[in-house]
């Protein structure tokens, strides 16, 4: 799998530092709240991993599926839930957990359909972010690391749903692509 990588952008232990600040500014800001982690599958469920570990306090967590990209690079704009939350959300402090904010386009979705459902609020959470390419209007309350306008994979993050389980975020080669 190594040797499809044309370049590691953010290593694993850049990653791990960044996880354990987020952990624990998210502990410090929910302290005394009813916090429910909302885990974007599938390629949040890394992230959330590792996150949730660091954040010191009771916290619930559940996850839901949307459609974004499919073998594809470019997101189509169709957003479907193909799983929804266990439970209801009224009166919780949501806290949704992304791999990657593109477009905004998924989230945004997300964030009005979640608000409809009577949480006390709602906040992001992301690990990497791609400002560049933002159409929609969103705000980010936690970020790890800015991406440039390329296609990454790696901690979660899929092409063609392999790759998910690099424990750093890469750009592959451009032969992996065409083959
Ligand atoms: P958006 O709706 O913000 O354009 O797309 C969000 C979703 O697209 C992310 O949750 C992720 O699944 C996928 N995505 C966006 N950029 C990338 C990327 O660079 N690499 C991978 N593997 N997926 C991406």
């Amino acid at each position: 799998m190594n040797n499809d990588i044309k370049k590691i952008l953010i290593d694993e232990d850049s990653l791990q530092a960044k996880v354990k600040e987020l952990g624990a500014k998210i502990a410090e800001d929910y302290k005394g709240k009813d916090l429910l982690l909302i885990c974007v599958l599938k390629g949040a469920v890394v992230f959330v991993s590792d996150l949730m570990k660091r954040i010191d306090l009771p916290l619930e967590i559940d996850f839901m599926a949307v459609s974004s990209y499919g073998c594809d690079t470019k997101s189509s704009g169709v957003v479907r839930i193909l799983k929804d939350l266990d439970k209801g959300i009224e009166g919780k402090h949501i806290l949704i957990v992304e791999d990657i904010i593109d477009s905004g386009l998924t989230l945004s979705y997300l964030i009005e359909n979640l608000k409809a459902r009577g949480p006390e609020s709602v906040e992001i959470c992301t690990i990497l972010d791609k400002p560049d390419r933002r159409t929609a209007n969103i705000n980010i309350k936690y970020t790890g690391f800015q991406v440039p306008d390329e296609f990454v994979v790696g901690y979660g993050l899929d092409y063609a749903e392999k790759y998910r389980n690099l424990p750093y975020v890469a750009v592959l080669k451009e032969e992996v692509y065409s083959e």
